[in-house]
């Protein structure tokens, strides 16, 4: 299995509840190596952007409204499988509907306020990372 990396987002509605040390907790318990990091408060062009791919979807601006409400906590992760891997963990979009000991099962509020985010495919995310970090920003290649 290739090394890989993921973008991960620990949205607003976790940074506000106080959960990043939780969740940051649980990617390192997990086999992920955190090789960058950042907290921002996204502008609104670059939620639009980083979610180009859901323009014209009926929960497209109110995802957009969401993502720029407080700041979120960006991070490249690292491991053997990340992408998968990192989806298994975090669990399914509606957290209704995630597994239990998923991150969205303990801690997502909705489907909408569903705690983190994680790129979907290796395209993804060396797109997504390439979106908030610079080569010289990601530790330990
Ligand atoms: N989302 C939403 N309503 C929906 C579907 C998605 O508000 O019906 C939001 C939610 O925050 C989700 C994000 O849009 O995480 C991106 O949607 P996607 O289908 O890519 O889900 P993800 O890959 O994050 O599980």
């Amino acid at each position: 299995m290739a090394l890989e990396r993921t973008l991960s987002i620990i949205k607003p509605d976790a940074v506000e509840r106080h959960l990043i040390g939780q969740i940051l907790a649980r990617f390192e318990q997990s086999g992920f190596r955190i090789a960058a990091i950042k907290m921002l408060h996204l502008t609104k062009p670059q939620a639009e952007g980083f979610y180009a791919e859901h323009q014209g979807k009926p929960f497209f601006d109110g995802l957009v409204e969401y993502m720029t409400s407080a700041p979120v906590v960006v991070s490249v992760l690292a491991k053997e499988n990340a992408v998968k891997d990192y989806r298994t963990l975090i669990g399914a979009t509606d957290p209704a509907q995630a597994a239990e000991g998923t991150i969205r099962k303990d801690f997502a509020e909705s489907r909408q306020r569903n705690s983190v985010h994680g790129s979907d495919s290796v395209e993804s995310a060396v797109r997504e990372i390439a979106y908030f970090f610079v080569d010289t920003e990601i530790c330990g290649r």
